[in-house]
């Protein structure tokens, strides 16, 4: 386990708007203010959720002393990334249908939802993770691009509310209907309301890099197949993580 972004982790917590595809949490929990006594800051870091609920659960309060070190994805099934940006505050992973989505560390299930009222009825459903090691908050928000009924949106979902969960333990599958159909990954915020930061700087340089691989490999599957065509041209490779937005 990897020492570093602990006081980045511990110290953020985001007040504002999230407007993008599918980032914004339905819970209207709020956030505990939190006094962390002096004496512990420089031993154990605080993830500050003491006493925080969400949906009726108690979370504890553990040191934040991790990143991640396990993909929240399975590569196989993956067709398509698309980055973090400031209008898009997640990073969205397409799959083919029964693309695997895992568990990048342990925590608590805190949210499962069918009909996530964005989209028609039956298009998206969802999950969320309390990370007790992080002290933050994974999104799955499943966009299938069509519709689907309710029990085929919960056979999917292979996780209950309150559900321990450990790390690489496989959370769900995206249902997909067409070429649209992705997962939008978040970190959110130790309420689990507001994204935080991109998601790769949660995870350990070696799963960065592989996840910056794999966007890289399916940017040039993807246009490669536009000059077979003749429609268009390798653009330079952008970051998966952007401090401005990218067209597509
Ligand atoms: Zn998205």
């Amino acid at each position: 386990m990897r020492k570093g972004l602990v006081d980045v982790v511990a110290g953020l917590l985001v007040v504002g708007t999230v407007t993008a595809c599918g980032g914004n949490s339905s819970s209207p929990t709020t956030p505990t203010s939190v006094e962390v006594p002096a004496s512990t800051v420089t031993s154990t870091p605080s993830t500050g959720n003491t006493g925080l609920m969400v949906n009726g659960i108690s979370l504890s309060e553990l040191p934040a002393t991790q990143t991640m070190t396990v993909m929240p994805f399975d590569p196989a099934a993956v067709t398509l990334i698309s980055a973090f940006g400031p209008s898009h505050t997640g990073i969205d992973i397409n799959t083919i249908t029964g693309g695997r989505f895992l568990s990048p560390g342990t925590g608590i299930v805190t949210l499962v939802q069918l009909n996530t009222g964005q989209g028609r009825p039956g298009t998206n459903y969802r999950v969320r993770i309390h990370l007790t090691s992080t002290g933050l908050n994974a999104l799955y928000h499943f966009e299938i691009d069509g519709s689907i009924s309710d029990q085929t949106q919960r056979d999917n979902i292979l996780v209950a509310l309150g559900d321990r969960v450990t790390a690489g333990q496989h959370i769900g599958n995206l249902w997909s209907l067409g070429p649209h159909a992705h997962v939008h990954f978040d970190m959110l915020d130790a309420g689990g309301r507001d994204a935080v930061r991109c998601p790769l700087v949660y995870f350990s340089p070696a799963v960065a890099t592989t996840w910056e691989s794999l966007y890289d490999t399916k940017i040039r599957e993807r246009d490669r197949e536009r000059i077979e065509n003749n429609r268009g041209t390798f653009p330079s490779l952008p970051d998966l993580c952007n401090d401005v937005d990218l067209p597509n």
